[in-house]
């Protein structure tokens, strides 16, 4: 079976690696080159996106940033999950407040702003401190401002003026501004659905983001009203969707409430930790289903951690001499901060767990890898 993945990063390629053993054959579009390509190789396939939807079995996405025309045409074929309104609503936070308005899953209070004078309205309500975001076009932690009581309100006006200016009738521009939520923790949830309903649903990851980039994930054993909670917004927000696909929902938790920061229509980076932490990872419940096959284990093998290489072009080779570590590469240019690949580690025990992420930490500087060690010291005292 073909599939076609609209993007041709590390998510379509981890789709690729996945999709191989089951006899899916995954081919990617890069949105901006708008070639067609092999997910690993990144060779060129002599084909127009036409003829690739016109070939392919089914289509779905790695990112939501995508053309509407390239949308459209991929909605028309019928082939498309989690389809259009999916990806559109994950690419615009605009959208995706307002599902979550109308499914009642809580999330942060906000103001939609798109002139100046809602910039004030935001600041008496929700009040201060405020984390501003672009609706459209933003990612790991990019097109964002805080705003506090001391901060240069102009300033931070005027750079956010420029991005409503940059709009245009057929794609406006707009901005939230979201009351900055003093959370314990972030976690996430990460679940599929089939094109019959039926869901498979992955424990809850406690994550940790530096810079607003996510640095750290854990899977461990979380309370049963956390889970819960998690899964109750998942099962509400894929029926209002008819969702099929994997869906990610990032959490804030506060005193044990969850509140959504965002969703994302497709495998998500909190989920990376199911490659070798689940019999079934997130890419290959993915692929099950939107090639219309049944979902696969989601339970834990044993708690697990996932580490995030941000723009190194190598880790110490001595990281894989700690037992049950495996690394994957996204096999891009280096760029500071890039998210270059990834370290996974799963264990027996949560104590384990511990154990071999402070046996990682020695080998990983605390600059570069920030809470390894932390972690697992943590861990290790459980
Ligand atoms: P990514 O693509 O990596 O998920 P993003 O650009 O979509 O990132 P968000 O997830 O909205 O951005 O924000 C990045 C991080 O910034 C969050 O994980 C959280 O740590 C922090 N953050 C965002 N919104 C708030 C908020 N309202 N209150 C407190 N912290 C926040
Ligand atoms: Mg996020």
């Amino acid at each position: 079976m073909n599939i076609l993945v609209l993007g041709a990063g590390q998510l379509a390629r981890m789709m690729s690696l996945a999709g191989a053993p089951l006899n899916l054959n995954i081919i990617s579009y890069d949105v901006g080159s708008k070639q067609l390509m092999h997910p690993l190789t990144l060779h060129v396939i002599d084909q127009s996106l036409t003829e690739a939807i016109a070939e392919c079995d089914a289509i779905t996405a790695e990112f939501e940033h995508i053309p509407d025309d390239v949308l459209t045409e991929c909605s028309v074929s019928g082939k498309f999950y989690p389809g259009k309104q999916a990806i559109k609503i994950g690419g615009d936070r605009s959208l995706e407040k307002a599902l979550l308005g109308k499914t009642c899953v809580p999330c942060a209070p906000y103001q939609l702003i798109t002139e100046r004078s809602h910039l004030n309205n935001a600041i008496d309500d929700p009040g201060l401190p405020l984390v501003i975001k672009t609706c459209q076009a933003g990612y790991d932690g990019k097109g964002q401002w805080r705003i506090k009581s001391d901060s240069n309100v102009e300033q931070i006006w005027s750079e956010m003026s420029d991005f409503l200016a940059a709009g245009s009738n057929d794609a406006p521009h707009s901005i939230i501004a979201e009351k900055m939520i003093p959370f314990q923790r972030e976690v996430s949830v990460i679940g599929a659905r089939d094109k019959f309903g039926n869901t498979a649903i992955y424990p809850v990851t406690e994550n940790e983001h530096t810079g607003g980039v996510l640095t750290l994930s854990v899977a461990k054993a979380i309370s049963q009203d956390i889970q819960q909670q998690a899964m109750d917004a998942f099962n509400r927000l894929v029926s209002e969707m008819d969702y099929v696909g994997v869906l990610a929902i990032e959490f804030f938790d506060v005193d044990g409430k969850l509140m959504v920061n965002e969703i994302a229509p497709r495998v998500h980076n909190s989920g990376h930790w199911t490659q070798q932490g689940t019999l079934c990872s997130q890419f290959e419940n993915h692929l099950r289903a939107v090639a219309g096959l049944p979902l696969g284990a989601t339970e834990m093998i044993g708690p697990s951690a996932m580490i995030n290489v941000l723009g190194q072009a190598d880790i110490p080779v001595e990281v894989l001499s700690v037992p049950d570590v495996t690394s994957h590469w996204y096999g891009k240019a280096q760029r500071p901060g890039r998210k270059m690949g990834h370290i996974n580690v799963v264990a027996e025990t949560e104590q384990l767990l511990g154990e071999k992420l402070v046996a990682l930490a020695a080998f990983l500087p605390e600059e570069d890898y920030p809470g390894v060690a932390r972690r697992g010291k943590d861990l290790t005292q459980n």
